[in-house]
């Protein structure tokens, strides 16, 4: 009777989980969508801590004071970091929080080895060859929750601006070496399980390939490599549902690996690149965060003034502003959708034109302006936007640097040649409002900014769209 319930319950969670993950496919539905797992994912602990049952010596869990003083230090660090973190940092706390999922993988390869292991000291004649398939898994599971976890810490330092890019030429061939090592380590010890040196070898080796795979990886490619690093996560999670015969682990594991990988080929289609390409091909230019140099000395670029830039949208039919990272820096999108309802209110036609990459993480203009009750029919996908520039009369581009650069499609040599960018140029006058003339988050120049078209609106996102209301109240 109890195992039904606890299968009962895994099937609610598992039910949750993919119409959670359905929802998450919406801005509308999404917040309901997360709740939705959440809970799902708490039916599914509560009822393994009291209704799961070894099959062999039926008993009970009964560590309670472990798993409840886990679950309450965990519970309360998770809750702190998920309220505390700004929104661009969200790519961060999600690499860290991947990196934890992957190193909780490999701990329960660990352990169910030493399980094993012990098995085999203390049973003399024991026939190794009945656990090889549980061994495999074990393996499998310890190697991408090792890689996942080193290269999510890696990810996470670089996302942060704390660990530089680093390449050495050789780096790739060294790479492929170590991961071959570590997989025909992998065959040995499935073979002959009782060689734990063999064993902590493979941990140590994931763990040196997972740092020096992310290492070189270049700014512009962080995205994709988290992608691909939470799939990571979610196919060693399914190990562990292998192992413990643990359906909704399984289906847990699965579907994040699934959902992963799926969100990892498309981000890699947005910037027009191979996977392959993208691993190894040390994209982006190096820089890791906003900052910067100057840009040298592609010509002059013209400013405009704030009475100005009220002049040309108040009396423009239409206006797309472009958002990027820095109106998420500036935390401007509340003011953003007042600018958009003033110039409604005079008749100016106003859209918002959203790059895949544009901000820090997948989908980050779209929760930003969701946030500030944008209405989502305003929200141009690139390709829709790109077809509208043409008749555009002002672009405003907010804090959006890279996702705008022509290079992407003009200059060959550029790191970002190839992603597909909004096309701004189409339109009739574009204004760049940033701080200054300091680059992305790919760390190279735009020529954009000094187009005859392009006009410099200098200054905070937050503060230069408060003026700008201001000014286009009194036209
Ligand atoms: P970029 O990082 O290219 O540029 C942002 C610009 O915002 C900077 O040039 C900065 O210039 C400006 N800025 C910063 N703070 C402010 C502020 N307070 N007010 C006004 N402007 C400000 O952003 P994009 O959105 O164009 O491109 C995103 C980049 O990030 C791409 O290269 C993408 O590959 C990468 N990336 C994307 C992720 C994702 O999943 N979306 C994840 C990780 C990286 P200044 O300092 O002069 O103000």
């Amino acid at each position: 009777m109890t195992q039904h319930i606890l299968n009962i319950s895994y099937l609610i969670a598992s039910i949750t989980f993919i119409v959670g993950l359905k929802m998450l496919s919406n801005p509308a539905s999404a917040r309901k969508g997360n709740l939705l797992a959440a809970a799902g994912m708490t039916i599914a602990i509560l009822a393994t801590i009291f209704l799961y049952q070894n099959s062999e010596t039926g008993e009970h869990l009964h560590n309670h004071l472990w798993i409840f003083g886990g679950l309450l230090i965990g519970g309360i660090v998770g809750t702190l970091a998920a309220k505390k973190v700004k929104m661009t940092a969200m790519p961060e706390m999600v690499s860290l929080f991947n990196g934890m999922g992957g190193a909780c993988a490999a701990l329960i390869s660990l352990i169910e080895y030493n399980h094993i292991s012990h098995i085999i000291s203390y049973t003399p004649n024991s026939d190794t060859h009945s656990f090889q398939s549980t061994i495999l898994i074990i393996a499998i599971g310890l190697i991408i929750g090792s890689v996942s976890f080193s290269g999510s810490i890696i990810a996470w330092g670089k996302l942060n601006g704390k660990i530089k890019d680093y390449s050495f030429s050789g780096q790739n061939i060294l790479n492929l070496v170590i991961l071959a090592v570590a997989i025909g380590a992998a065959g040995y010890i499935v073979v002959h399980p009782q060689h734990q040196l063999i064993f902590y070898t493979i941990l140590l080796l994931s763990i040196i390939y997972g740092i020096l795979f992310v290492l070189p990886i270049g700014g512009a490619d962080m995205p994709v490599v988290i992608s691909l690093l939470n799939s990571f996560t979610g196919v060693a999670a399914a190990c562990g549902g292998f192992l413990y015969g643990n359906k909704v682990m399984l289906t847990g594991g699965i579907l994040v690996g699934a959902a992963g990988t799926l969100l990892t080929i498309l981000m890699c289609k947005a910037m027009n690149r191979s996977l392959k390409n993208v691993l190894i091909g040390s994209f982006g230019g190096g820089a890791t965060t906003a900052s910067g140099g100057a840009a040298s000395g592609q010509g002059s670029y013209k400013e405009i003034s704030l009475s100005d830039t009220a002049m040309i949208m108040s009396y423009a039919n239409k206006v797309m502003i472009v958002p990027g990272y820095g109106l998420a820096v500036a935390q401007a999108q509340h003011t953003c959708h007042e600018l958009e309802k003033i110039l409604t209110e005079k008749g100016v036609e106003v859209k918002y034109a959203i790059h895949p990459v544009a901000g820090r993480m997948p989908g980050h203009m779209n929760v930003l302006l969701a946030e500030a009750d944008v209405s989502y029919d305003k929200l141009l996908e690139m390709e829709q936007a790109n077809d509208e520039f043409a008749t555009t009369d002002v672009v405003l581009i907010l804090g959006a640097n890279d996702v705008v650069n022509p290079a992407a499609k003009t200059d060959p040599s550029s790191p970002i040649y190839g992603m597909p960018i909004l096309d701004v140029e189409l339109s009739k006058n574009v204004v760049v409002n940033k701080r200054s003339m300091k680059p992305g988050y790919a760390g190279i120049e735009n020529e954009l900014f000094f187009k005859p078209k392009t006009s410099m609106l200098f200054g905070d996102a937050k503060k230069v769209l408060q003026d700008l209301c201001a000014e286009i109240k009194n036209i």
